[in-house]
């Protein structure tokens, strides 16, 4: 049988499974203990002050741009080449998402396009770090007039960092996400963290259908015929306690996952040197790559084949591979919402057509990196 090797797989097992007895016999199933010690361990290993457990980083950055206020009229600048969810958080509250492009060598959002991009009515930008390379903050930030907050969608980011101050508190806010295809995982879930305290206090509000009090302090207070004020309209974003005693498991094997991606990042980096039609991504210039993805781009100019076809020898040969993501002008909901064209993006344009993410892991094997290094030479 031939060998498969999947793009991604979510490495849990035992310890993951001891940690949800408490819940399940405490009777303690949602937000409580276990998600307040998760996100009392996420907010330190992120050197933020405060971390707040949501259902995924989608409600996540939901929570914030609905928690800054942002709605009809408002603009938000997002990367034209991303996962879809973060234009979607800007129609959920009415406002308008305008794409800037992204730079083809990092795939990150270009800072020159987003200064085209700006006007009046911008009340934010959201960078994405995809695969887990932070965005160039500080060029962003410079050419950002001072009252533009950066939002960061650190879906791939849990522990990535840029010069020197890790992912998630390199803006005003971010949203993780804990996906099975993110290197930690809670089966579904995200945190968002900030370091501002106002932001926080709504965002929690908001999370829990916008109650004045939450179910805890209810629940352990002294006035049983108290109940919640709910003064804005707030949403169900809690994340259970069994995802949360989960949480605490995985982060405990962050760093441990990441160094282990690296180690074997840099292992693809040398063996598939020689093949010229084969780009390696960027290595962070400014700090830690998490390697959430280990996203390669097909030169079409000197590849032997058309990237589709690569893709298809290699999953004959059992080896998974995946377009790095979306350019998000592309599809249907946004390209005939605002009658968007390929080429109003090039760099999204060309990064959906030629990127190819192969298989990087915490399940793999020696002999499944060497496997996938062969087939590749093999190609041509
Ligand atoms: C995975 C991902 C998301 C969505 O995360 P969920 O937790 O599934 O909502 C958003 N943005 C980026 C860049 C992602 O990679």
């Amino acid at each position: 049988m031939t060998r498969q090797i999947q793009i991604s797989l979510p490495s849990t097992g035992d310890d993951e499974w001891h940690a949800t007895r408490e819940p399940l016999t405490s009777g303690w199933l949602t937000q409580g203990p276990k998600v307040a010690a998760f996100e009392k361990a996420f907010s330190q290993r992120h050197a933020v002050k405060h971390a707040l457990a949501t259902t995924s980083c989608t409600t996540g950055l939901h929570l914030i741009l609905a928690a800054m206020g942002i709605g009809p009229g408002d603009e938000v600048i997002v990367p034209a080449f991303t996962w879809v969810a973060t234009a979607n958080v800007v129609l959920y509250c009415g406002a308008t998402p305008v794409f800037a492009d992204v730079e083809r060598d990092t795939c990150n959002i270009d800072p020159v396009d987003v200064a085209r991009k700006l006007s009046p009515r911008t009340k934010a930008v959201i960078a994405v770090h995809l695969f887990g390379l932070c965005a160039d903050m500080d060029a962003l930030r410079a050419v950002l007039p001072a009252n533009v907050p950066i939002i960061e969608d650190a879906a791939c980011a849990s522990g990535a960092s840029y010069k020197g101050t890790p992912a998630g508190g390199l803006g005003l806010a971010a949203a993780f996400s804990f996906h099975p295809r993110k290197s930690i995982t809670t089966g579904e879930g995200g945190m968002v963290t900030t370091q501002d305290a106002a932001l926080a206090a709504t965002a929690d509000q908001l999370r829990n259908h916008g109650a004045s009090i939450s179910e805890e302090q209810r629940h352990n207070g002294p006035k049983p015929y108290l109940l919640a004020e709910f003064n804005m309209l707030g949403f169900n974003y809690r994340m259970t306690d069994l995802q949360g005693a989960v949480g605490l498991v995985q982060l405990a094997k962050l760093d441990r996952f990441i160094d282990e991606r690296d180690r074997w990042a840099s292992w693809y980096m040398e063996q598939l040197a020689g093949i010229p039609w084969l780009r390696m991504p960027q290595r962070s210039a400014h700090g830690k790559h998490a390697w959430q993805a280990f996203v390669t781009t097909v030169d079409p100019a000197l590849a032997p084949l058309p990237r589709n076809q690569i893709m298809e020898i290699l999953q004959q040969q059992g080896i998974a591979t995946r377009p790095g993501t979306h350019a998000v002008h592309l599809l249907g909901c946004y390209r005939d919402r605002y009658g968007l064209k390929p080429d109003d993006l090039p760099g999204a344009r060309d990064c959906d057509a030629h990127t190819m993410a192969i298989p990087l892991h915490n399940r793999m094997s020696a002999d499944d990196y060497a496997y996938v290094v062969e087939a590749l030479r093999g190609i041509g």
